[in-house]
């Protein structure tokens, strides 16, 4: 869409502010708005932003990064394929943004850079990556010390989907109104918890979803007067909020099976290819890294316990909801279409293009070495002793973010893709979070965590 275009559909729907927006670091959306007397000027411009936010923490302070401080500017340059009317805010629509230098140049801090060039080692490789977010959020309501559930259902039981209702049905309403296709919903198990999911696409259109999701859920849920809080462990006695990213991977246009799914191989063991047990063994050995990524707050490791079909260790397995990566079963009759991995210990605290990119680059590294992710696993990992664990050569999962973190500083793939600037802004940042609730009591963490996302 030219910046006319965009212009008229705004003009059309009495636009007045058009948000630039962009996911942080911390994992935060955030973003400044345009009026539409500015829209056309400012998209070629852009807005400027100072350096210093993406050494900006969830807690609104302020990382100690080289070069991030009181002096420097980067430009937030919105991408007009992402331009939505919001239907939960009045006469206000908004775009997503990459970051630019002054000179014009993607900046090495940008999370969305990042993952266009993971997409584009991808293509260099003949693959293209289709992705897409299973949901997970709780509705609750504030009390006077925090926050209590909307509703007591069970399950996937219909008592949720009647107490639910009405705001799910407006959440599709405006998904479906910025173009998003809604796959499924349910009430989760957790009391008020519910799971949406989303039709897959490309991966940066896929991360660009998770946060029109994120933004749509948390917007419409206030009009009727709901928290939505996609919080990794909300309520600490409770199920856990995943953000699962399910992933395949396609020949790229003009390369050797163009169109045709990679991780499927009719005679391979369960359907899935060689190349997709090389891209499960990039991800598993990486996995305590990547976690740093796709977990990425204190509060996600209160989430990644045993028996919680969270997963906890790096462990893989057929239609296994223990496992860190589940390979579904695919569909009858659409065997070849939908083949796909469940990578679970992903939720959405973690800035979507920093864990896209991250499982990319870890899959993309097991391909290249050809690794083998070892033998699946058919049971609870959780059930399993020690030794008999270590003989099956699965670990334990990070169980903070800052061993999460020191595994990402001794991974040099993950830290090679997202470049010095990106991985230590990224890196201060999260520690910065990490010291913060060191000596916060469980509740007040789950507490501030809860309105973050
Ligand atoms: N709520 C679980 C999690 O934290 C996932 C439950 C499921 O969908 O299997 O990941
Ligand atoms: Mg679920």
């Amino acid at each position: 869409m030219d910046p006319q275009t965009v212009l008229q559909r705004a003009v059309e729907a009495h636009v007045r502010l058009v948000r630039f927006l962009y996911c942080d670091n911390g994992g935060i959306i955030r973003g400044k708005a345009t009026h539409i007397n500015g829209l056309v000027r400012r998209m070629a411009e852009g807005i400027g932003q100072t350096l210093a936010m993406q050494a900006f923490a969830s807690i609104d302070a302020l990382a100690a990064v080289e070069g991030m401080g009181p002096v420097g500017e980067f430009r937030l340059v919105p991408d007009p394929t992402t331009f939505v009317i919001l239907p939960y805010a009045p006469n206000s629509a908004m775009m997503l943004c990459d970051m630019l230098t002054l000179e014009r140049q993607p900046w090495a801090a940008c999370p969305r850079t990042f993952l266009k060039r993971m997409v584009a080692t991808a293509a260099q490789m003949g693959m293209v990556m289709q992705a897409a977010v299973e949901h997970e959020f709780y509705l609750a309501r504030a009390t006077p010390t925090g926050y209590e559930s909307f509703d007591r259902s069970l399950c996937y039981s219909s008592v949720g989907f009647d107490a639910s209702a009405r705001i799910i049905d407006d959440v599709i309403a405006a998904l479906e109104r910025q173009g998003l296709q809604v796959e499924q919903f349910m009430p989760e198990l957790g009391p008020g918890q519910q799971e949406l999911s989303i039709h897959h696409a490309d991966a940066l259109r896929a991360a660009d979803n998770a946060l029109l999701v994120r933004e749509t859920v948390r917007g419409v849920a206030q009009q009727h007067g709901v928290i939505a809080s996609f919080a990794a462990k909300p309520f600490l006695d409770q199920a856990g909020n995943g953000a699962h990213i399910h992933c395949s991977l396609w020949g790229a246009p003009g390369a050797a099976h163009a169109g045709y799914n990679l991780l499927f191989d009719p005679r391979g063991r369960g359907g899935i290819s060689q190349m997709g047990f090389h891209f499960i063994g990039g991800v598993l050995a990486h996995l305590p890294a990547l976690v740093a990524l796709t977990c990425a707050s204190p509060n996600s490791y209160r989430r990644l316990l045993p028996h919680f079909w969270s997963s906890a260790y790096t462990a893989y397995g057929f239609d296994n909801r223990e496992g860190a990566i589940r390979i579904p079963s695919a569909f009858w009759g659409r065997e070849a279409e939908s083949t796909n991995l469940e990578f679970k210990p992903a939720d959405h605290s973690g800035n979507p293009y920093l864990a896209l990119g991250g499982l990319l680059a870890a899959g993309l590294d097991g391909i290249r070495r050809q690794l083998d992710p070892g033998e699946p696993v058919d049971l609870d990992p959780g059930n399993l002793s020690d030794t008999e664990r270590a003989r099956r050569g699965i670990t334990r999962l990070p169980t903070s973010l800052d061993a999460a973190l020191d595994a990402l500083q001794a991974d040099t793939v993950l830290t090679a893709a997202l470049g010095p600037l990106l991985t230590s802004a990224y890196v201060a940042v999260k520690r910065l979070e990490s010291r913060y609730f060191a000596d916060k009591p469980p509740e007040e963490e789950a507490r501030q965590h809860f309105c973050k996302y």
